[in-house]
Parts: C-alpha cells; structure tokens; sequence
C-alpha cells in the first residue's frame, strides 16, 4: 500500500477517462498518497469563472455548453502551472491533455525540459453508468468534496456537507443537466479517446475497469499498478 511518507524521485500521472469516470475523486487519492499536486484544468477553470476574470469570460461558452476550451487558452494555463515550484516532484493531471494536440504539446513542453508523463491511468466506465453518476453527483462549493446522492451520499443532510467545520450547501454543477453530459460524452469520444491510442503507443497507458466499482476498488487497482511500476 503506498502512504503520504512513501517518497518517489518524481512521477508525472495523467488520468484519462469520460467525464464522471471519477478521475477528480481518484486524483484527490493519489495526490495524498504520493504527496504530489493534483491539478484539475476544470477546477482551474471553474476558479476563473467564479472570479469573473478575462480568461474566465472568454472560456464561459465552452464550459457552460460542455464544450472543450480551445487548445491554446488551455495549454497556457497548464504552462503556467506546471511551471509552478511544487511540479518539481511530479503531479496528477486531472482531464489534461484531452485531445491530441493538446498532448503533444505537452509532450514537448515536457521533451525541452528532459521530462516524460510516466504513467497514464486510463479509467474506463460505460456511458450509461456515466450520465447515472453525473446526474446524482454534487460538490460543496466551499471545500471541493465531491458527493454523489446515490453511491456517497453526506451522512446527514443530503443537501449539505458532511466535513468536519465546513456543512457548504452542495450544488449540481451547470454541465451536470443530463443534456450537456450527452454532449461531453460525444466529445470525449471523439476528440479524448484518440489519446488512448496516442499513450499506448508510448507504453504508458495502463487501463483501468470501472465499471460498477467502488472508488475504494478504483485506487486499489491504480495503487497495484504503481507498486507494479515500482514508483516508490
Ligand atoms: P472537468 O471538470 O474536467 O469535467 O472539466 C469541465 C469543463 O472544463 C470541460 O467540459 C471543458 O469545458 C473544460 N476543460 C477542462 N479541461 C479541459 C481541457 N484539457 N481542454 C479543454 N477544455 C477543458
């Protein structure tokens, strides 16, 4: 089992997988347990939009429609941070890269800096099971816990909550409506699919069964393969 003192040289981790695949709710795991950052380009973005600022008003259509950011606004956000002093030991890519160019220019960027994505965690779940997540999932809009009515409900009150000193009013995310999740569905398989191709090429694809599984039995299945990989 890995823990938070198990120390790694560095371990670059991209998580792939349809939207509700539950890439945030295993990245938020895998982060704590190899003590890297875990960095969501849709968490970055919603920040913007919540702060109203330039890039956030320029992204708004895409996000609200459940459309993908165009390329270059999206590969500069993610220069930016990785650029950041707490990269250095590695991170957790939460839904970056998701199209080919935007993989490639990663790699790239990686490339000049003598630097590779180690290892892709592919989470596979079928569309079906997908809109039945999304459409139950809530997140507390003042701590980021992600809760799903269904499968992890909060132990009292289903409308708030349940961490110690936080009870936030838990919302529905706007692109949660079934409608917009049928869109990024379509999306995801054909614009970030192609990325399973582009990363098993590269032998770092390592694919994970969803399907009807818990997260617990998620991250037991991705800790085997990094303890395989012999990361720590
Ligand atoms: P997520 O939280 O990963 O489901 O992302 C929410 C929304 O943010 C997506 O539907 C896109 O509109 C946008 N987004 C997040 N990551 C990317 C990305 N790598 N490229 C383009 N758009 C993105």
């Amino acid at each position: 089992m890995l823990g938070a003192g198990d120390k790694i040289v560095s371990l670059r981790i991209v998580l792939l997988g349809g939207p509700g695949a539950g890439k945030g709710t295993q990245a938020v795991r895998i982060s704590a347990a190899l003590d890297v950052p875990h960095i969501s380009t849709g968490d970055i973005f919603r920040g913007h939009l919540s702060e109203n600022t330039e890039l956030g008003r320029q992204i708004k259509p895409f996000m609200e429609q459940g459309s993908l950011v165009p390329d270059e606004l999206t590969c500069e956000v993610v220069a930016t941070r990785l650029g950041e002093a707490d990269c250095a030991q590695g991170y957790v890519l939460d839904g970056f890269p998701r199209s080919v160019p935007q993989a490639e220019m990663l790699a790239e960027m990686l490339a000049n800096r003598g630097e590779q994505i180690d290892m892709v965690v592919d989470l596979a779940v079928p569309d079906d099971e997908i809109v039945e997540r999304l459409s139950a999932r809530r997140t507390c809009p003042k701590c980021g816990t992600i809760y799903n009515l269904k499968f992890k409900p909060p132990s009292g009150d289903p409308t708030k909550c349940d961490r110690p000193n936080c009870g936030g009013t838990l919302v529905q995310r706007a692109d949660d409506q079934e409608e917009t999740i049928r869109h990024r569905l379509e999306v995801y398989h054909r614009v970030t699919e192609p990325l399973c191709r582009f990363y098993r090429e590269k032998g770092t694809l390592r694919t994970i069964d969803g399907a009807g599984q818990t997260p617990d039995t998620v991250f037991e299945k991705i800790e085997e393969q990094l303890d395989a990989e012999g990361v720590r």
